[in-house]
Formats: structure tokens, C-alpha cells, sequence
């Protein structure tokens, strides 16, 4: 058996990407028809380590007969670039304008981003260092072919069905198979790391932002009521105590939260201000990245009724209960 299987039918191929994430995963599926599940960001060296490692499996790029995209990130789409335009691609709708990089989309999205940083209290000089083009650069232009969503069965992939867990992105589903209890969780269970709950634009008439932490808790308790042997993930090693670890990722974003609550309870606060407060060395690298993480704890102490907000100028201020 090669080194790179995970089971008898699901191969894991690591590959470089440019980000701070490190190494991605993706999958070649041997069922009825040979799956690749996500396909690494989009740069040269990735593409030769694909097709290296591919070879081991004793196939070609042109051997893969579908795609299978967990979610939008550059890092999981961005090789879609490579493969012929004949191949289908397999992905849940909110995929779409990512991978396709629909300027219409963007546009859209510039008075939610606006009006976002306002309420957040986002300082404007702050708001140009978020370069979303720069990301952009490694992912791909690319069209869904199949639309995927909750309980479909994936074709020529035996007995895996698909799951959709929103939160690290709209966009995001894992397969799981019930037989051997194989989930392919793309990003979201990760064996080190939590995943970041990103801030996106609504989609499909939506007129409020998601909440993605608290999307990301009730995907993980989605999760929590399946019989799951192995997880392979979207960065680092198989995961083979699935829920012991959800409930440890649960234990520590609570107590982050509570973290977030006691700095409040001291002073009321704006989100912005509360991110530099958490993350005082990082948030000018990794802007989006910092917000989106506060905004999750902000969400998550709203809904428990732990805080309240307060409107002043269009800002939100968050207050304790
Ligand atoms: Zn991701």
C-alpha cells in the first residue's frame, strides 16, 4: 500500500501554499470514478509536488475525472486553474463568485464591508490594509459544473454524502461516508488549529451578515452526533478522537469568549477596539483574520445574552449585561 494512504480508497496529497496556514491537504478518491477532494493554491511549485505525488498513486492530472471543492479558499481552489475545462467541478453554491472571482460580486460587497466597519468601529486607514486581491492572486477563475448541498450522495464516490457545516466559510461542506465512519472535513475539524470563523458578505438576497463562530459551533455539534472513525482534514494529520477534540475546541473559544467579557466589563467597547486589545501584535498583518476572530467572541457572548450593544453614530458599542 503507498505511504500516502489514509484508507484503501482515500489518498492524501500534501502541498505548499504561500499563506501562513502552511501545507495543504487534498484527496484522491478511488471509487467509480477517481475524485480529487480540493486542489492547493495556485503556484508552480504546488503543481509540480500534485503531479509528483499523483504519480506515486500511478495516475496523471488528466486521469482525475471530478473535483470535489470543500470550500472557496485560495488554498483549496486555486489549481483548479490547471486542470482541463472539461473536468466537472463539484462544490456548494456559495463557492461561485469566489472561485469564479466575480467582479460584479465584489462590487456588491463594498457597501456590506463599509457599512461592517463602521458598526465595528474599524479606524478607515485600518480598513486598506485589508487587500483581498492579494489572496486572490493564488486562487482561481473557474466555474462550478454540479451544485452540491445538505444529504446529496456524491456521485462515483461510494456511500459518501455531503454535510454542510458554514462557518470557517459560507461555502463550506465535508463528506461523510456512514460505513466506515471517513469524514473529509476540508478545514473544518483541523487536528492543531482552530479554524478562523470568517466575516463574508451576504449571498442569494441574505440582507445580514452570518455569524460564523456561531455557525462553526452548531457545524461542530453537527458533527458531535456522527459516528466518526478517521477525519482527514484540509491542514496537518488525520484526526482519530473527533469529538474528544470538538469538545476541547468548544472548552477553549468558551473561554476565549469569557477572556473577551471580562475586558469588557471593564470598559464598554467598539469590536475594533477589543481586536487590538486581543491581538495587539498581529491585527495590522493579519486584519481580516484578527476582526473576524473578535467579531466570533462578540457574537457568541450576544447570543448567550452575556452582552448588549449599543448604537452610537452608527457604531456598535458592546456593553455587559
Ligand atoms: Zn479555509
Amino acid at each position: 500500500m503507498s505511504k500516502l494512504a489514509t484508507t484503501k480508497d482515500v489518498f492524501k496529497i500534501t502541498l505548499p501554499t504561500p499563506f501562513a496556514v502552511g501545507d495543504v491537504n487534498v484527496y484522491v478518491v478511488k471509487g467509480d470514478t477517481l475524485t480529487l477532494i480540493d486542489a492547493g493554491a495556485k503556484t508552480e511549485e504546488a503543481w509540480q509536488s500534485f503531479k509528483e505525488q499523483l504519480l506515486l498513486l500511478g495516475y496523471k492530472p488528466s486521469d482525475i475525472e471530478q473535483i470535489v471543492i470543500t470550500h472557496h479558499h485560495p488554498d483549496h481552489v486555486g489549481l483548479l486553474d490547471y486542470f482541463s475545462k472539461d473536468v466537472p467541478i463539484i462544490g456548494h453554491p456559495k463557492n461561485q463568485p469566489w472561485i469564479s472571482q466575480d467582479k460584479q460580486f465584489f462590487v456588491n460587497s463594498e457597501p456590506f464591508y463599509k457599512e461592517l466597519f463602521i458598526q465595528l468601529g474599524v479606524d478607515p486607514a485600518f480598513i486598506t490594509l485589508i487587500d483581498m486581491d492579494e489572496e486572490l492572486e493564488y486562487s482561481c477563475r473557474r466555474s462550478l459544473t454540479t451544485l452540491i448541498g445538505e444529504g446529496d450522495i456524491l456521485e462515483g464516490m461510494t456511500g459518501f454524502k455531503v454535510l454542510e457545516t458554514p462557518g470557517h466559510a459560507q461555502s463550506h461542506i465535508v463528506l461523510y461516508r456512514e460505513s466506515d465512519g471517513m469524514l473529509i472535513a476540508g478545514d473544518t475539524l483541523l487536528a492543531k488549529i482552530s479554524p478562523n470563523p470568517l466575516l463574508e458578505p451576504p449571498q442569494f438576497g441574505e440582507t445580514t451578515r452570518p455569524r460564523p463562530l456561531i455557525q462553526y459551533n452548531n457545524s461542530l455539534r453537527r458533527l458531535l452526533s456522527l459516528d466518526i472513525s478517521t477525519v482527514v482534514t484540509g491542514h496537518g494529520d488525520d484526526i482519530l478522537n473527533a469529538h474528544e477534540l470538538i469538545q476541547e475546541r468548544f472548552e477553549s473559544q468558551k473561554e476565549r469568549a469569557y477572556q473577551v467579557l471580562q475586558m469588557i466589563k471593564k470598559k464598554p467597547m467598539t469590536a475594533f477596539e477589543v481586536c487590538r486589545q486581543l491581538f495587539p501584535k498581529v491585527y495590522l498583518k493579519q486584519p481580516l483574520f484578527t476582526v473576524s476572530e473578535t467579531v466570533g467572541q462578540l457574537d457568541f457572548l450576544e447570543e448567550l445574552g452575556e452582552i448588549k450593544i449599543e448604537v452610537v453614530n452608527g457604531q456598535h458599542i458592546y456593553h455587559s449585561n
